[in-house]
């Protein structure tokens, strides 16, 4: 069952093909660490994974490079800019890479000539001036800083981030099974973390990950701020959806991020199968405990009102695969659902019992 997800599954494109590479990789080059690395690597901090795994040789194949060879997002963070540095002059200080547009967090809205907080984003129409750019970078403590003049400030470092595209997927146990139901949303996550150091915070907090993934834009394929994290049991699953808010630490970040269950919009109803609903999609998840399963409207009405479940909020998958919750239209669906509720034939709650 698990393994139909997968191949079904449109959020995690190759990952098939890339547990089969990790598991065929041999002993020359595992992918995927052992336990004793892990927890070694988890007791020593998360800076030590960062090279430990930050290279192409411990990363998922999976996005080590797309169809045209691209290695990093042509879209790149500059931070720790002079404060009275203007677009154009950003834009001079490095059009000798090739042709590029200065973009940061709500430009167009607030007409500064500025970027407010010290950082932007340089967009290069090639991705080739982006390794043109880190070529002419120096580098310190594995970061790579530029030298940048405003009208005030000769020659200020400023911080050169580029996006590496394989950072964006990690395999951390390629002999699991990946199973979009038991993934999780991770909201507000740090633009500079990778997959890799995603899928080591969050297996030292609840164990069992098998697979961490950076959501990207289509176009520019950079963080997007979210991420999916993937678990081998429901045990881990469920410890990590209850907990509801997990602390990321990594280097200088310690940022508080949302956790919720990542809803799929291609699964049937868990009551029916479809039955009560033609056979399309179910559109709700309930993230109840309880509960954990996707519903049909009918289906939510009749087992939600139900004692002790009437307080469930479903979730419905949103754009930016981010899960929300809505409002249920109780008093429109539970009329029907009342009589059907009392009804000898309804199949009982399946969840409960299949998961306690
Ligand atoms: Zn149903
Ligand atoms: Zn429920």
């Amino acid at each position: 069952m698990t393994t139909d997800y997968c191949c079904k599954s449109p959020f995690f494109p190759g990952v098939e093909e890339a547990a089969v590479a990790g598991g065929a990789a041999g002993a020359g080059s595992p992918s995927v660490p052992d336990q004793d690395v892990v927890s070694r690597l988890s007791a020593a901090g998360l800076s030590m994974c960062v090279s430990a795994l930050g290279s192409p040789a411990r990363s998922s194949p999976v996005s080590a490079g797309s169809e045209h060879g691209e290695r990093f997002s042509r879209k790149v963070f500059v931070g720790g800019l002079p404060p009275d540095i203007d677009e154009d002059e950003i834009t001079s200080s490095f059009r000798r890479f090739g042709p590029l547009v200065v973009d940061w967090p709500h430009k167009a809205e607030s007409k500064s000539y500025f970027p407010p907080k010290g950082y932007a984003f340089l967009l290069f129409q090639d991705e080739s001036s982006v390794a043109a750019l880190m070529e002419a970078c120096i580098t310190d403590d594995d970061k790579l800083y530029l030298c940048v003049s405003s009208p005030t400030i000769r020659d200020k470092p400023v911080q050169i981030r580029p996006w590496r595209l394989a950072d964006a997927d990690y395999v951390l146990d390629a002999s699991m099974p990946l199973d979009p139901r038991k993934t999780v949303f991770v909201g507000g996550v740090p633009r500079p973390l990778k997959a890799a150091e995603l899928a080591m915070i969050m297996d030292r907090l609840y164990g069992g990950v098998c697979y961490a993934g950076i959501d990207t834009d289509p176009e520019l394929k950079y963080p997007k701020g979210a991420g999916r994290v993937a678990f081998s049991n429901q045990q881990s699953y469920i410890a990590a959806i209850s907990a509801r808010f997990v602390q990321l630490q990594h280097g200088d970040i310690d940022k508080r991020v949302e956790v919720k269950p990542y809803v799929l919009d291609d699964q049937m109803c868990d009551e029916c199968a479809g039955a009560r609903c033609g056979s399309k999609f179910a559109p709700f998840f309930c993230a109840n405990v309880t509960c954990l399963q996707y519903y049909c409207e009918h289906c939510w009405a009749t087992i939600h009102s139900r004692p002790g479940r009437e307080f469930h909020k479903p979730l419905v998958k949103e754009g930016a695969d981010r899960p929300r919750a809505v409002p249920f239209r109780w008093y429109n669906a539970l009329g029907s659902s009342k009589q059907q509720a009392a009804h000898p034939s309804l199949p009982k709650p399946a969840a409960a019992a299949r998961l306690f």
